[in-house]
């Protein structure tokens, strides 16, 4: 047999899919009758469950799988960063932001060859011994998307302008259906016109998708979802997506040779949305943040009020958990808080935090993370906290001039599905009989586990550790 070197270290390739947003029972009971090819593989594989990063979001999450260093770590907190202790200045990590290598660039640097499709950070495309398409984070109109570049001319005249995402909060449903079907049809005849190319050692495909039918149409297929009503017209759309997904996955696959191991993972799970907590109104109400002026119309921003930073304490941001900073003297250009006020502030604060009541006024969970301790080190722009209302299941508005702090609908469009802390992972060898089920793999385990399961060594530094257990036939 090719690439056996008579022990353990046999050296492996590896076909990796990542599924966006996808929970482990969504492929291991949900979808199973439609899914025959995935099916196969967790009959003979071993699967179970991905524990995402903390806050549970594709990124960090794809990056802390895919380098075996946790968010604070890598300085990636989410989507949106600010900038440099501005007040409300973003930017969006990329590439250029990873410190340490990822599984594609240890590999390419080892001399095997490397294709990778989409795995966010993705831009700009980092330079590989093989090719790296840019992920569903390119921003529009970019050009630099391929490596090499002249792959995207060649991609595009042979599949048309490559579509990196969809606007997913859209009302109108039944377009962005289409759209979903259509951007996952491309990028799979993509992956399989570069995999036939020639023998990858890795080859990775991610597939954003997924999070975006999840976060469209959840209400629509979740019963558990309190909007959920049963005979909707989309409530069969789960079901045709995991259908054709799991054939473009069937080609893929059907390409492996004996010596390829097929990963599929997940970056984070799916839970309905219950709402949106205003978290910049509820600061103005308790005196930490402090507008020249009420703001005129609902859903105003923050960045388009009058906001008297001289007075203000402490402000926020929304997404799927609030993040809240200090307004610290010598730190903000305008800081109202003495370094040496701040840690009463702050514990006044994060009481105030505690006491937020529910929508009905019964108890509402706050769980409240301080990047400092959560993480092995906090490198980039943490927020001074980070904030969980209802386990995530109420994501944050940082608009403000609502009636209410509770919002029934996002404030930035629609969307009906918030992150789950359980992604899926799925180890397939196709010379081994496993099939077992329950295994749990952190998102730090991911790199090593792979690395071990390919024979190859695992660089020393890296915070997480192989799982023996997420390897067919190894315990
Ligand atoms: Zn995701």
């Amino acid at each position: 047999m090719r690439g056996t070197d008579g022990s353990s270290r046999r050296r492996r390739k590896l076909l990796v899919i990542g599924l966006d947003g996808v929970p482990p029972e969504t492929l291991v009971e949900l979808h199973r009758a439609h899914m025959p090819t995935v099916a196969a593989m967790l009959d003979a594989g071993v699967h179970g469950a991905m524990r995402t990063t903390d806050p549970p979001i594709s990124l960090p999450a794809w990056a802390v799988m895919f380098t075996g260093y946790d968010p604070g770590s890598l300085g990636f907190y989410g989507f949106r960063h600010r900038l440099n202790h501005s007040y409300t200045q973003n930017y969006m990590p990329r590439t250029t932001l990873l410190e340490v290598p990822t599984l594609y660039q240890l590999l390419s640097d080892r001399g095997r060859r490397v294709g990778v499709i989409g795995m966010p950070p993705g831009y700009p495309p980092p330079h590989l011994n093989g090719f790296y398409i840019s992920d569903f984070l390119t921003p529009p109109e970019s050009t630099d998307v391929t490596y090499p570049p002249e792959l995207r001319a060649e991609l595009e005249a042979r599949f048309g302008r490559y579509r990196f995402d969809v606007p997913f909060r859209a009302e109108e449903r039944g377009e962005l259906f289409r759209q979903i079907l259509e951007m996952t049809r491309q990028r799979w005849q993509v992956a399989e016109a570069l995999y036939t190319r020639e023998s990858w050692d890795l080859f990775a495909v991610h597939e954003i998708g997924t999070d975006r039918l999840h976060h469209a149409f959840w209400k629509y297929i979740d019963p558990a979802h309190p909007k959920y009503a049963a005979g909707n017209p989309f409530e069969h759309v789960a079901v045709e997506y995991f259908r054709q997904l799991d054939q473009w996955i069937g080609r893929l696959v059907s390409h492996i040779d004996p010596d390829t191991l097929v990963a599929i993972v997940s970056d984070h799970g799916m839970m309905p949305m219950l709402g949106c907590f205003c978290i910049n109104q509820w600061l103005v109400e308790k005196g930490y943040l402090v507008l020249k002026q009420p703001v005129a119309r609902a859903g105003t921003p923050l960045e388009k009020a009058e906001v008297d930073w001289g007075r203000t304490r402490a402000w926020g941001a929304g997404g799927y958990y609030a993040r809240i900073f200090f307004n610290v003297r010598g730190r903000e250009s305008e800081g109202a808080i003495a370094p040496e006020e701040l840690p009463a502030v702050r514990a006044a604060l994060e009481r105030d935090l505690k006491a937020i009541p529910g929508p009905s006024g019964a108890p509402f969970p706050i769980d409240i993370l301080d990047p400092q301790t959560t993480y092995r080190e906090a490198r980039g722009d943490p927020p001074d906290l980070m904030v969980y209302f209802d386990h995530l299941r109420w994501r944050s508005a940082g608009t403000l001039g609502h009636p209410t702090n509770y919002l029934e609908e996002n404030d930035t469009g629609p969307d009906d599905a918030v992150h789950g802390v359980d992604g899926a992972f799925l180890l397939y060898d196709p010379e081994v009989q496993d099939g077992r089920g329950g295994v749990r793999v952190d998102a730090v385990d991911v790199m090593p586990t792979l690395l071990r399961a390919m024979g190859e060594e695992i660089p020393a530094g890296l915070q997480g550790r192989p799982v023996l257990a997420a390897i067919p036939g190894t315990r």
